[in-house]
């Protein structure tokens, strides 16, 4: 057999076929309903107490800031009302000892020192004038909501939110181990510490980075119809989307807060589809994902997320190259394959290569062979000498890389559209269309009515070739979307989740009291 034809065949492996994907819609959709049932489901659909999805004309200025892991980040976002924002923002590191303080207290008052800096560097005005004011006030005054920044916190550790602003750590994750912080409301932690410095500042929202990516597309997008789907796909992947009120029926028996907006009759449900199908029932499987799983960290959870997501294309790949070379004929990485017999071009894979080492291939890797139009590969070849250790690779080599790569790849973007197919068939979305324009329809252009919106993030959507029209392909074959489905679906790209969706969830918070 050919070193074409085997790496075709470990790439057959990967085939995710629209029988499949189907499957998998039904079990998506069924495991989506089941989490707006019940507490402790696979995909756990945390009720967000988010209501409402912006239109792009929503004003004002208001603080966002994130902590997400080895930086904190300040921004002020001045909303123009006409779908466009200017953005002010501060980076800081977060010291290693604080990130493993004795007291809770310690981390959350650097962070309001970072705010205080922030303000008075880029909001001096603002800063001074809440002084004066607080200096003629009676003891007994309180400032109004009005005086106050409206901030979003984007707090990228696992919290159980009860409240639109109220939420307690679960636990720490990324290097982080501040035991006493545990089990306490992280925003109330915020606003102690920044009341103690006595800033205009208030702790509207807590915010979940994907529940921000799906208000930042709706700001921003173009049209009127409203965001339906705002979905992560980057390190991890996740999604967030508008869900009918009294669909989330476990809000009844949960033990959060009762005081959010009931009147627009929606909540944004942040899906947390990464542990989509945890057990295994129709998700794909081959030896590669069995092996990368057993030698996670956490085995058995996040089952959807590792076949998807930019933390473990680079691995899946790693494995089954490795696989091809370990069988008994393959020629892949071998030097009688090599393109000339000159002794200088024999292949060689350096003994410790990145090949050999767990978590060895970056996703980007896969972006770069995907793309590779050059002539014999010469891009591919010469990455796989700079990032693998494999030298003088033979242009066969190279394809049957490629043919590997693409394959997990595209496997991983069908993948994607079970999930998006799935919001977008859950949700009713096919069937609500109105009429529309049927002149435009017939016309094959995008009727604006009946636009079905979607704001995506992350490195692997922004940067993997083909990465949409693969997600298109399969939305395409699933029953219920088909051509002309997928034609009124529109993805697009949601920078700044953190920044401008933090702060419009701060300024819903605020409008919903
Ligand atoms: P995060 O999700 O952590 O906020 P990103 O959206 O940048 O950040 O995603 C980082 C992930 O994307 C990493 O797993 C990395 O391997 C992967 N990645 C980085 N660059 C690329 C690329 N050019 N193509 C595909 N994946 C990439």
């Amino acid at each position: 057999m050919s070193l074409l034809e085997e790496a075709r065949q470990v790439a057959a492996e990967f085939d995710y076929t629209a029988q499949d994907v189907n499957k998998g819609v039904k079990e998506f959709i069924r495991q989506m309903d089941e989490g707006l049932q019940k507490n402790g489901t696979s995909m756990s659909q945390i009720p967000t107490y988010v209501t409402s999805v912006p239109n792009g004309t929503e004003k004002g200025l208001y603080l966002a800031v994130d902590l997400g892991g080895t930086n904190f980040r300040v921004c002020s976002i001045q909303l123009h009302g006409n779908t466009t924002f200017s953005l002010t923002q501060s980076k800081v590191a977060i010291p290693r000892d604080l990130m493993t303080a004795k007291k809770a207290q310690e981390l959350f008052s650097f962070l309001a020192k970072q705010i205080e800096t922030f303000l008075k560097t880029h909001h001096n005005d603002h800063f001074e004038a809440h002084h004066e004011r607080r200096k003629a006030m009676s003891p007994s005054e309180n400032f109004t909501d009005d005086e106050l920044f409206q901030l979003g916190f984007t707090f990228s550790f696992p919290v159980h939110q009860i409240g639109i602003n109220k939420g307690t750590l679960i636990r720490w994750t990324k290097g982080f181990d501040i035991e006493d912080a545990v089990g306490k409301d992280v925003c109330e932690l915020l606003q102690k510490e920044i009341d103690a410095l006595h800033l205009p500042v208030k702790v509207a929202a807590l915010v979940n980075d994907t529940v921000g990516t799906l208000m930042a597309r709706s700001y921003t997008s173009p049209g009127k119809t409203g965001t339906l789907l705002g979905g992560i796909f980057g390190t991890g992947t996740n999604g967030a989307y508008v869900e009918k009120l009294d669909r989330v029926t476990k809000l009844s028996t949960f033990s959060g807060s009762t005081d959010y907006d009931k009147s627009t009759g929606h909540m944004i449900v942040n899906t947390e589809w990464g542990s989509f199908d945890n057990q295994m029932t129709v998700l794909p499987n081959t030896p590669y994902d069995t092996a990368l799983d057993a030698e996670s960290v956490n085995p058995g959870i996040q089952m959807f997320e590792k076949r998807v997501s930019g933390m473990f294309l680079g691995e899946i790949l790693r494995r089954a190259l490795l696989a091809l070379t370990q069988k008994k004929e393959c020629q892949l990485f071998k030097d009688e394959n090599s393109s000339s017999n000159d002794i200088h071009s024999t292949t060689t894979i350096a003994e410790d290569s990145m090949l050999y080492k767990q978590w060895g291939i970056d996703t980007s890797f896969l972006s770069i062979v995907q793309e590779d139009a050059s002539a014999g590969y010469r891009i591919t070849r010469q990455t796989l000498s700079r990032d693998l250790g494999v030298d003088a690779a033979s242009i066969e080599d190279a394809e049957a890389v490629k043919t590997l790569v693409a394959a997990i790849g595209k496997r991983s973007a069908r993948l994607s559209a079970v999930a998006i197919g799935a919001v977008i068939l859950s949700t009713g979305k096919m069937d609500d269309s109105t009429q529309g324009n049927i002149a435009k329809q017939e016309n094959n252009e995008v009727d604006e009515e009946n636009v079905i919106d979607i704001g995506v993030d992350g490195s692997l959507v922004e940067y993997y070739p083909g990465f949409e029209e693969y997600i298109r392909e399969a939305l395409r074959e699933i029953e219920g979307i088909g051509e002309k489905g997928e034609k009124r679906v529109r993805i697009g790209i949601a920078k700044d989740g953190s920044g401008v969706g933090a702060a419009l969830i701060a300024l819903v918070a605020g409008s919903a009291e």
